[in-house]
């Protein structure tokens, strides 16, 4: 294996900034340290940088013009652009479709997630949402949760379902969410209608995460609390937030970093104008209009989506809303990690962690990516497209 050196840089992750040096070997992290720097066959000198982990999101569905719903060709294009924003682990969200479409979409990305090691699994974020607040999801093809349903859902994935979202005041919801944790899902709260009460009875039943928090859900209310004082209220859950300054105004993004500290994970939500440009485009079976990089289904008011990469939420959270560095890349990184379960090898710049590195400029510019050792970008790209 070549081993490769970065020296003179600035570490970062969820342990806080220091000087010090990082060694790769294969798809490893062999070292890191602070004092003299080990040899190494390739060097590479990176002073005035800042390294961190590869960024994991959780939640996206698309980039660069490409869908994750449109099979396994669109899912690599779209993953290639998030790669050059420093995304090293992706999982692929799914919306409502009809039953064989989504069967389709789960069968392609257990196919890709059993040979890329970079793509985590699939989230189902539909069809078990509520109508009223569906979002970007198409209303005909919402249903309620079903054992039967639900376990072809499992079969089809063949392992590779990682995540679904449901709203718990679904009728079967409670036994559904109980059902999928069995079988190894982490569940999450999401285009819900359900107030607190209900909220609390998802997670006492395994749900571990909340969708996208403020967005297709309701707002908290000082009579009515709805679902997110209950996912800052309780340990066990994380909040995914989308912190492109669109979906959740920055002083909220602030609030939210303090209202649980340590169980945001920042994601993208992004769909295919991600990295592309503004104009039409398709989100499942729906038409959505992108504008000054705003994703809305057309003729309405609804936000569908965004254009958002994490680097971008980086900047967004540290820049704009003021969150700590380290919180934030926490929030990109170990926390996302520790919501797969993978916080023993993802997450962390330390020996025997996975060699997802991410070399950021200044005002955090995304200079280079390792994901699974393998460099994949910005500067790969370009190289790769002259
Ligand atoms: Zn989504």
């Amino acid at each position: 294996m070549t081993t490769t050196l970065l020296a003179g840089g600035s570490l970062l992750d969820a342990d806080g900034r220091r000087d010090g040096w990082l060694l790769l070997d294969g798809d490893r992290i062999a070292a890191v340290g602070t004092d003299a720097p080990p040899t190494a066959d390739v060097v590479l000198d990176v002073s005035g940088r800042t390294l961190t982990p590869g960024f994991i999101d959780l939640h996206g569905h698309g980039g660069g013009g490409a869908a994750f719903d449109n099979g396994a060709d669109e899912i690599r294009a779209a993953l290639a652009v998030h790669r050059q924003h420093g995304t090293t682990r992706s999982v692929i969200s799914l919306v409502a479709n009809p039953l064989e479409t989504i069967v389709a979409s789960l069968r392609a990305v257990a196919e890709l997630a059993a040979a890329d090691p970079t793509i985590v699994g699939s989230h189902l974020e539909g069809p078990f949402l509520a109508v009223a607040r569906r979002g970007a999801h198409a209303q005909e093809y919402l249903v309620e949760p079903d054992p039967e349903l639900i376990a072809t859902l499992l079969d089809a994935a063949a392992g590779s379902l990682v995540q679904v979202t449901i709203a718990p005041e679904l009728p079967g919801a409670l036994a559904a969410i109980e059902q999928l944790v069995d079988a190894g899902v982490i569940v999450a709260v999401g285009h819900t209608e359900a107030g607190e009460h209900v909220t609390r009875a998802a997670f006492d039943a395994g749900a571990r995460l909340l969708t996208h928090v403020f967005n297709a859900m309701p707002g908290i209310h000082h009579r009515d609390p709805g679902p997110i004082p209950s996912a800052f209220d309780d340990d066990r859950v994380a909040l995914e937030l989308v912190a492109d300054g669109v979906h959740v105004h920055p002083s909220v993004v602030q609030m939210v970093f303090r209202a649980a500290p340590g169980r945001v994970a920042l994601v993208t939500d992004a769909m295919a104008a991600a990295g592309g440009a503004d104009g039409f485009y398709r989100l499942g079976s729906l038409n959505v209009t992108v504008q000054n990089g705003v994703a809305m289904l057309n003729g309405t008011s609804t936000i569908a989506g965004s254009t958002l990469t994490q680097d971008a939420a980086l900047r967004t959270a540290v820049e704009v809303a003021g969150v700590d560095e380290d919180a934030a890349v926490r929030a990109l990184t170990a926390t996302p990690a520790c919501v797969l379960g993978r916080d023993d090898e993802w997450g962390m710049l330390a020996a025997g962690f996975a060699a997802d590195v991410v070399v950021l400029g200044s005002g955090w510019q995304v200079e280079r990516v390792w994901a699974a050792g393998v460099e994949v970008g910005p500067s790969v790209a370009s190289a790769g497209a002259a």
